[in-house]
């Protein structure tokens, strides 16, 4: 559905992306994932035809978007980074405006009003605007990626700037998108493109440092697994009991949570988490809190960096 290939831009003399290159099946949810400034806007900005590449190319359904970029632009809704929205426009005359713009021949009331009930907006239409919260603004720019149906949907960082409960709502309208679409989505946060993609491209400094599935990441981030623990017992005792057990690399003293009881980090190279359990319920310590600590994007770069990714079967 979509490939792109070999794609290098340079803004004046510094380099913004250098050779980026990948494909993409038609329904797949691929997740752009990237530290700031790590080329992600440019790369989606050439693949909406916004911007040109210096070298390379993009290909939408078999689509040159060079070629003819009046019909790779129609199979394509992009919402960009900063959704392009009227502040002073209501939503509905908003939507209204875009369906012109993008030469929507579709019915026009009956469309926004499906576009409006996918992007979850019907009680906000007669609104205007800038008086919206940012999560209704991301929506309302969703709402008008998705005018004229298109099949591809890229979108660059939706639930930046959203609170947590928006966060979840917007990855659970890109979970339903993604069923009747192809979508690329950016984000800075791995947790994030664990939970909504199929694939995920990891994009460092402009190039693709790692490019798999899903599954495997989360493999990279499991060999070397972290657990936050927080024990009541004396905090010296149960610091030499985690240190004995078996497969335990390091035990991290976190200090008094609440008297008598001490929280700890526990790095492994296995699950140790029955062993933890045993070794301290022996010694009548008990276990108020235990939960896996997730590899930050960070981190999981320095594995790919370092060649443990690879090691452990990543295979690139
Ligand atoms: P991301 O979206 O991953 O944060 P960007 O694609 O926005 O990254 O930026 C990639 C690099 O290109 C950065 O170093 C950024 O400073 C630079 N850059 C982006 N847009 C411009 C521009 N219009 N002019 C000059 N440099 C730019
Ligand atoms: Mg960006």
């Amino acid at each position: 559905m979509i490939k792109v290939e070999n794609l290098t831009k340079y803004y004046g003399k510094n380099i913004a992306i250098e050779n980026v290159g990948f494909s993409l099946d038609e329904g797949e949810i691929l997740g752009f994932l990237g530290p700031n400034g790590a080329g992600k806007s440019t790369t989606m900005n050439i693949i909406a035809g916004y911007i040109s590449s210096d070298t390379g190319s993009v290909k939408i359904g078999g689509v040159d978007i060079l070629d003819d970029p009046s019909a790779a632009k129609k199979k394509i809704g992009y919402l960009p980074e900063v959704p392009p929205l009227y502040n002073d426009m209501t939503v509905k005359s908003y939507l209204e405006f875009m369906f012109d713009l993008k030469k929507v021949r579709m019915p026009k009331d009956e469309h926004i009003n499906k576009v409006c009930a996918m992007s979850k907006i019907e009680n906000v239409k007669e609104r205007i605007i800038k008086h919206l919260s940012k999560g209704y603004r991301q929506r309302v720019g969703l709402a008008q990626a998705l005018l004229g149906d298109p099949p591809v949907l890229i979108l660059d960082e939706p639930t930046a700037g959203l609170d947590p409960a928006q966060i979840i709502e917007m990855r659970k309208l890109i979970s339903m998108l993604g069923k009747k679409h192809t979508v690329i989505l950016s984000s800075h946060v791995l947790s994030e493109v664990q939970s909504v993609c199929d694939k995920i491209i990891v994009i460092n400094n402009g190039k693709i440092v790692a490019d798999d599935f899903t599954s495997k990441f989360t493999k990279s981030g499991r060999d070397t697994q972290r657990i936050r623990l927080v024990v009541e017992g004396r905090e010296k005792n149960t610091y030499g009991i985690l240190k004995n057990i078996d497969g335990v690399s390091e035990v991290i003293k976190k200090g008094e949570t609440e008297k008598g009881c001490f929280e700890f980090t526990v790095e492994s190279g296995a699950d140790v988490r029955r062993a933890v359990y045993r070794a301290l319920s022996k010694s009548d310590c008990t276990i108020l809190v235990m939960s896996p600590i997730e590899l930050s994007l960070e981190e999981t770069f320095l594995n790919i960096i370092s060649g443990k990714y690879n090691e452990n079967g990543g295979g690139f």
